[in-house]
């Protein structure tokens, strides 16, 4: 039973996004989002964001900023 709260799930999701995240890291929060389904309505919302931008953009994935230029501005938004 994972004990991450809401708000760094939250926080993870775009690292997790990012591949920034380890193994253990992520099973983390998928543990979070198996049981917080606010949580894993966001993480779907994001990814589906993800993967539009990377589809319609794919040489947005060869700028090794490009997670962190996103998923800094969306953090901005949490905090
Ligand atoms: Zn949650």
């Amino acid at each position: 039973m994972s004990n991450m709260s809401c708000h760094e799930a939250k926080r993870k999701v775009y690292e997790y996004l990012g591949e920034e995240l380890d193994d253990t890291a992520k099973q983390e929060v998928d543990g979070h989002l198996s049981g917080c389904s606010l949580c894993a309505e966001e993480f779907h919302l994001e990814r589906t964001i993800s993967e539009m931008i990377i589809s319609t953009n794919p040489r947005l994935i060869q700028s090794s900023d490009f997670y962190n230029r996103i998923s800094n501005s969306l953090r901005s938004e949490i905090e």
